[in-house]
């Protein structure tokens, strides 16, 4: 017999719909739990006073900046149950200021609030508490702290407050230099370098003129050297291309620094990179140079008398009222002494960390440097101690010891200067290096997305050269003057027609015009 192959027909099923939708359903209900769950998981449940208070142990942490987030997130992995153990820090300002990237904020390349991170948002998934609150007074003796919001006791406490800019007592410096810190002066300095370009504008005599394109900055270290970078790159590569007719008015910026070198806490060969890029640029570097005096339009030297109308100050940090009028020892800048473990001598449950502190280096013996990456190592072994206190883990532990990962300039148009692993790296790849490395350590994804498109955006469409001002403000004296006693700049620059540099009639000075008017 032939065998007949047996013939699989398709059967016809009548239709059922719910045979499909359910499993897509039941799959779909989970994953919305399981998201559910994680967004659960990570929102932030606040605490009373009293929860804190009533905590088993209360860590109080005294500013929320590289060092206090730092040991805030760092703590609040291991102690995710905040009843059992109370995280609180307390800040002025409810945003972790990224300060390295100020500078592309100064420079026209990215909007003020995307170098802030929320204080807030970082709650979300870490268990920190956040009080925004004024530290007004520590009692190291009563273990507690005064607020502007009440009084916190504390069973751990650690101190990081920062620093301000100390401008020296000297004749005309506290009254003219301007400071450099915060997403405010960043604006400020735009608002400023853009009223010096309108003054010089409107000045009449070369001289005048040339003081307002002169801009001194004092001090020659990091902050220093990126601070006179970005002025210039500022101006030569944005502003000043408003003004066409100031083409060739060539700006003078001046770093003056005390050292023999720049940025003395770098390696001499890197020093000698960074004189060398700023010099090419056409940047003035003048080593060995004390600024002793200021007036409205000059900064004496013990060189020279420097004929300029502004000058920046970015020469040493002193430590915050609260912290200097501690009755323990202090360092000269009013930073508190610590211990090889980041222990205030003598208080045993007080740490200090940041510019709040004085340190010094276990593995070389180094003072530990003023500076962002400084501050996060600290905090990150002093969230490590508070730990081992917490957990009464009595092993034994290691004095502290600072190790850099380098070192990053911002140094100009696409240049830049990076001490990595022992070697240095100049120019473009540089400049690579210090975007990537900053815009991708920002603890914050929304800030990284933000600060891409702004420079994306930038690089596309040129810098900001707006003049912001949030509210109206009175010109200044000295910007609405010209040359002392001629009584026509107002008139002059009302009518002067900016895009051919001509004056309407009738508006003649009465002094030659100078090339501009
Ligand atoms: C323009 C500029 C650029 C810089 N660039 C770099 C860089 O490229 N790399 C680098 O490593 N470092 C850089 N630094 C240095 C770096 O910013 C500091 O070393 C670092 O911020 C110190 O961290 P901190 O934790 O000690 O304090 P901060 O981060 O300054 O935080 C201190 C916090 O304390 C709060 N606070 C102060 N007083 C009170 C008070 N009485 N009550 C309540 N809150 C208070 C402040 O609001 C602030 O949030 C730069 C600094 C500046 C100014």
């Amino acid at each position: 017999m032939p065998h007949t192959p047996h013939l699989d027909f398709p059967r016809h099923h009548p239709r059922r719909p719910l045979g499909l939708v359910l499993p897509f359903l039941t799959l779909g209900l989970a994953l919305v739990a399981l998201l559910r769950r994680v967004v659960l998981a990570r929102r932030h449940v606040s605490e009373t006073e009293d929860e804190y208070r009533d905590a088993r142990h209360r860590v109080l942490l005294l500013g929320g900046g590289f060092g206090g987030t730092m040991i805030a997130r760092e703590l609040g992995k291991h102690y995710p149950n905040s009843h059992d153990v109370s995280i609180l820090v307390v800040d002025r300002s409810t945003n972790l200021l990224y300060t390295p990237l100020l500078w592309t904020v100064a420079d026209g390349r990215v909007n003020a609030n995307h170098v802030s991170v929320s204080l807030r948002g970082l709650q979300s998934g870490s268990p920190f508490h956040f009080l925004q609150a004024d530290v007004q007074h520590i009692d190291l003796d009563r273990r507690e702290v005064e607020t502007s919001a009440g009084i916190r006791p504390y069973d751990t406490m650690v101190i990081g407050l920062g620093s301000v800019t100390s401008i020296p007592d000297l004749p005309g410096l506290r009254e003219h230099a301007r400071r450099f810190a915060s997403p405010g002066d960043a604006l400020e300095l735009r608002n400023h370098l853009i009223d010096a370009v309108e003054a010089a504008h409107r000045a009449r005599k070369p001289a005048e003129r040339a003081e307002w394109l002169t801009f001194v900055v004092g001090g020659g270290g990091d902050t220093g050297v990126e601070l006179a970078a970005t002025i210039h790159e500022y101006l030569t590569n944005g502003l000043l291309a408003a003004y066409p007719w100031l083409a060739d008015e060539r700006p003078r910026v001046i770093v003056a620094g005390r050292n023999d070198r720049l940025i003395p806490m770098s390696t001499p060969a890197t020093s000698e990179h960074v004189r060398e890029i700023l010099a090419k640029q056409g940047i003035e570097v003048m080593t060995s140079t004390s600024i002793l005096s200021a007036t409205e339009s000059t900064v004496v030297t013990n060189h020279s008398v420097i004929p300029a109308r502004t000058l920046f100050w970015a020469a040493g940090i002193s430590a915050v009222p609260v912290v200097t009028h501690l009755p323990i020892e202090h360092a000269r800048n009013g930073s508190i002494v610590v211990d090889d473990h980041l222990r205030v001598k003598g208080y045993p449950d007080v740490f200090a960390v940041g510019d709040s502190a004085w340190a010094f280096s276990a593995n070389d013996g180094t003072g530990v440097p003023p500076t962002a990456q400084a501050s996060q190592s600290q905090g990150r072994y002093v969230a490590d101690l508070i730990r081992r206190r917490i957990d009464v883990d009595l092993s034994p532990t290691v004095p502290y010891s600072f190790r850099t990962r380098g070192r990053l300039a911002l140094l100009g148009r696409q240049t830049g200067v990076a001490e990595v692993g022992g070697r240095v790296v100049t120019g473009f790849p540089a400049w690579v290096l210090w975007h990537g490395y900053y815009v991708s350590s920002i603890p914050s994804w929304r800030n990284r997305v933000r600060l891409i498109g702004d420079l994306i955006i930038s690089a596309i469409s040129g810098r900001e050269t707006t003049q912001l001002q949030l509210n109206p403000r009175p010109v200044p004296d000295s910007y609405a003057r010209t040359s002392p006693g001629d009584g026509h700049g107002e008139r002059i620059a009302d009518n002067h027609d900016a895009t051919t540099g001509a004056s309407t009639p009738g508006t003649a000075p009465t002094e030659t015009p100078s090339r501009i008017s």
